[in-house]
């Protein structure tokens, strides 16, 4: 993350801050921080008439709780630091929304724009069988999920490859989360992440003496955002914050470059417009100011990372004019940047709270897998002929007319992604309640991302006691 230490031993360094905090033995603290597991793997592609070396890992992080959780990424600067990084921050995000895995994640070093649609596949299947026979994969073991450069194609190819490897094993489509909801996935997931990140905004904002310390009314309507990538992650989280929280985007930046538009960005327009153009830039309404780390610089409310770690540097801390930072990436802030923004009087809403959606709605997906059914199946019909009865005996007993219309919407039972978005928008409240009564309780900690890690960490050190290990 900084360009002094490495990704991994900055969330060592946050989570020996935020231990400070707490009475946790140190011994105990240590065993928390590292890698229980880590996995290399190296594997050949055929490309062409010749053969290529891929580079893979698969890590996991913390078997406190099982199974291990966490996406696959598939980028061209994978290592084995940062997926250490990455997996460790999947265990204590787990661990802050009660979600009860320990953390994993997985990286396959290539650029996938480089390899055809067959290639990507034949890699895929390639480590997944690799993860097959080192038995690192499994619904009870590890259970990968989509990230950087990787979604539900990817997942349906692993599921696949494991189902014709472990033939007849039960519980087997809990083997991966993020998969088409035509191959056992969840209504909502593939939008999970980026709607978390708007709930998570959304809470952050509603505390009135919070805004006030940054000069901020409470609320989300009508505040200025600016959101760096529009990947799966950046587009929905501006796609929800505009449609329902009416928040102005003013700045998105991608690939090709940034965009400003002060007067507000349709962002399901501009999608369009970049699929039709292969490019934001040109959008009506808007100028282009600078490449894909320009927008970060605009002046805003909230600012929205949604790309990858590092962007935000000792660099341009300096230039940034934002009243809060959502972490919508993994690790877009690097440590020394933290500091610095810190001191502006920025809140920066960490990563591990603020894009936890995603794993929130794979535990849904993977519940969902093991119980083999589908939410609000048994109850839906059941539930529904119960509101009917109540229904018509309050309007025959007050006498009062009602229509078909209000019927229907007073009776319904939810529906998938209705249960699974509520479940989201509980746990994502619930955790920032948490987080935030840290915060306001320990006046010596300064920043929600020390309090979110004291929060995760005693959640953490109470596992491992009642297990006995650590009396
Ligand atoms: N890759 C996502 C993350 O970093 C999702 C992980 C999952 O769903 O297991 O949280």
């Amino acid at each position: 993350m900084s360009s002094h230490i490495s990704f991994f031993k900055s969330v060592e360094n946050y989570v020996d801050k935020a231990a400070s905090f707490t009475e946790i033995p140190r011994g105990l603290v240590e065993q928390i921080k590292v890698c229980n597991l880590v996995l290399q793997i190296r594997f050949p592609v055929r490309v062409g008439n010749d053969y290529q070396v891929v580079e893979a890992y698969r890590v996991q992080h913390s078997h406190h709780r099982m199974p291990t959780k966490g996406g696959i990424r598939y980028d061209e600067s994978v290592n084995q630091d940062e997926v250490m990084a990455l997996a460790a921050l999947m265990t204590y995000k787990c661990a802050l929304m009660d979600v009860p895995f320990g953390g994993a994640k997985g990286g396959i070093k290539i650029n996938p724009a480089n390899y055809s649609i067959e290639q990507l596949q034949n890699i895929t299947r390639r480590y997944t069988a690799e993860l097959v026979k080192k038995n690192f994969i499994g619904p009870g073991i590890d259970v990968p999920a989509p990230d950087y450069g990787t979604g539900p194609r990817e997942m349906a190819w692993i599921l696949d490859t494991y189902q014709a490897l472990r033939h007849g094993e039960v519980d087997s489509i809990g083997c991966v989360t993020g998969k088409p909801v035509t191959q056992n996935g969840i209504r909502g997931r593939a939008e999970a992440t980026g709607r978390g990140v708007f709930y998570a905004v959304r809470e952050c904002v509603s505390f009135e003496e919070d805004m006030k310390k940054i000069g901020l009314t409470k609320g989300m309507a009508g505040k200025t955002m600016v959101v760096q990538g529009l990947g799966n992650v950046g587009s929905n989280a501006a796609l929800i914050s505009q449609q329902e929280g009416d928040v102005k985007i003013i700045g998105v930046s991608e690939r090709e470059g940034s965009i400003y538009g002060p007067n507000g960005i349709d962002v399901e327009k501009l999608l369009a417009f970049r699929k039709d153009t292969g490019s934001i830039i040109g959008f009506p309404g808007t100028e282009h100011v600078g490449d894909a780390l320009a927008a970060l610089e605009i002046e805003c409310d909230i600012l929205v990372p949604a790309a990858l770690e590092n962007q935000i540097t000792l660099g341009n801390a300096d230039r940034i004019k934002t009243k809060i930072i959502a972490e919508a990436a993994n690790g877009p802030v690097s440590a020394d940047a933290n500091e610095v923004l810190l001191k502006k009087g920025i809140i920066i809403i960490p990563d591990f709270y603020a894009n936890a959606g995603g794993v929130t709605v794979s535990y849904f997906e993977w519940l969902k897998n093991l119980s083999h059914h589908r939410f609000g199946r048994l109850e839906n019909r059941f539930q529904h002929n119960a509101f009917e009865r109540i229904v018509s005996k309050v309007v025959e007993m007050t006498g009062k007319s009602i229509t078909e219309r209000e019927i229907e919407f007073l009776t319904r039972g939810g529906t998938e992604v209705e249960l699974v978005n509520s479940g989201l928008e509980d746990t994502m409240i619930t955790a920032y309640q948490q987080i935030r009564e840290t915060f306001v309780q320990h006046n010596q900690i300064q920043d929600i991302r020390t309090a979110a890690f004291v929060c995760s960490l005693k959640k953490i050190a109470g596992d491992y006691i009642s297990m006995g290990i650590f009396p």
